[in-house]
């Protein structure tokens, strides 16, 4: 679990809010839900035998001997607190919450146990228009932020219960004739979640699974029409894919479109978005039938793409436009009154006021990287003057009354 520390934190909100703002453009409302649940909410709906189930909760009693849990991901708890709220049935919701995620995995890059997800999940609507634009969206995103070159997006059907426990059954077939060649993770998943097995990082696994019977040959009418569309409406918005008929995801509860935004960049840990449908949850949770796609993405591994592409803009670290010092001690008390008398002049300027010893205080304040450094003196009246130094120049030395004139001309906000 990690702190995010103040030279990190302009970072974290350039990504919040150009998420927000992508968000806000296709008009979907956010929700905030508890970070803890009932134990029992997150067995049921993301599986007895998942990873996350099975050894990554972080699950305790309370007072009460009632047994919670520190969420793992949001999609549980945003269909509960949908079913509880009346959101979900016979309505159209798009919904979209942030927040800490906890899962007690083996800390790498990447990969941490406490950890930062932006998800978004749409209840109400079957078609396979809004499987697109959830992934338009997510596309729109990573262009603002300038990293769309670096991402690729891999997509896949697993059809409906039916057709995918038909699968199950022709796949596990064909493995457990091979069972020894399998590895260890894989056989025990044989007979647990042999889905998963398709995902095995094992190299002679995947090479077993070259000839193993694929999951599109099984796809019911319904869901391979389903795809079809999606796949229509993305080429029609110019998206690549790639479809990747073993791309399964880990949770139980997806059916139809599986997605993964995937890339290079980043080692190991190269998911950095991933979701589907998941028509059957709501259901499955005590709701009535109620279609649902969504998507996650993580935010610490977005970040560490923006470091690693270099695409973060100068600005978003600056996080004051002007250093604001006085040069005698006799005139510092005053200083911070007119640095509230700069703001009322030019809102939206940023100002930071020094408050510390005066030794060296020109160079001081100009060794902040401010892009603009007012230091203050007084005449013989107690009269206030400034001198703007801007990109480590002198630039003007003024009254007061003129000084916000003359800071609007070289501020760029
Ligand atoms: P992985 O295969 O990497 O374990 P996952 O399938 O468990 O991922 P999801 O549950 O789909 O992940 O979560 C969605 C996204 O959240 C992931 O694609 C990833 O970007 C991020 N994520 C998941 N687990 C972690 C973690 N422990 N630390 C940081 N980010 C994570
Ligand atoms: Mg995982």
């Amino acid at each position: 679990m990690n702190d995010i520390l103040p030279d990190q934190t302009p970072v974290w909100q350039y990504l919040e809010s150009k998420v927000k703002s992508v968000l806000s453009a296709y008009g979907y409302s956010e929700i905030r839900m508890p970070i803890v649940e009932q134990t029992d909410l997150f067995k049921r709906s993301i599986g007895e035998v998942t990873d996350i189930v099975e050894k990554e909760m972080y699950t305790f009693e309370d007072r009460n001997g009632e047994s919670l849990t520190l969420r793992p991901e949001g999609t549980a708890s945003c269909v509960r607190a949908g079913e509880e709220h009346g959101l979900l049935f016979n309505q159209a919701q798009r919904l979209w919450y942030t927040g800490p995620m906890f899962r007690y995995e083996k800390p790498q890059k990447g990969r941490y146990r406490q950890f930062h997800q932006i998800g978004v999940e749409t209840f109400g609507m079957a078609n396979a228009d809004i499987d697109a634009e959830v992934i338009l969206l997510s596309a729109r995103l990573w262009k603002e932020l300038g990293i769309l070159d670096a991402v690729t997006l891999q997509l896949n059907s697993l059809g409906s219960n039916e057709a995918r426990a038909e699968y199950k059954d022709a796949l596990v077939a064909y493995l457990t004739e091979r069972k020894s060649e399998l590895d260890e993770d894989s056989q025990r998943r044989l007979t647990s979640n042999p889905l998963r097995i398709l995902d095995s990082k094992d190299a002679a696994t995947q090479a077993l699974l070259d000839s193993a019977p694929v999951l599109t040959d099984y796809l019911d009418e319904e869901s391979r029409l389903h795809f079809t569309q999606l796949c229509e409406t993305l080429d029609a918005a110019g998206i690549s894919y790639e479809v990747n008929p073993r791309l399964v995801r880990g949770l139980d509860y997806y059916c139809k479109t599986v997605f993964e935004w995937v890339t290079d960049k980043l080692g190991a840990q190269g998911t950095v978005c991933a979701g589907g449908r998941y028509d059957g949850l709501v259901k499955q949770l005590g709701g009535r039938p109620t279609p649902a796609v969504g998507f996650a993405m993580g935010v610490e591994r977005l970040i560490l793409m923006l470091e690693t592409l270099a695409v973060i803009p100068q600005a978003v670290t600056q996080t004051f436009d002007v250093y604001l010092a006085a040069e005698t001690k006799a005139i510092q008390p005053r200083i911070i009154l007119l640095a509230d008398r700069l703001r009322d002049s030019l809102p939206g300027l940023r100002v930071r006021v020094h408050c510390a010893g005066l030794k060296n205080i020109s160079a001081k304040a100009r060794q902040t990287g401010a892009p603009i450094v007012l230091l203050i003196k007084a005449n013989e009246d107690q009269q206030l003057s400034g001198t703007i130094w801007h990109n480590d120049e002198p630039v003007f030395d003024i009254e007061e009354s003129a000084l916000a004139t003359a800071i609007s001309e070289i501020w760029k906000p």
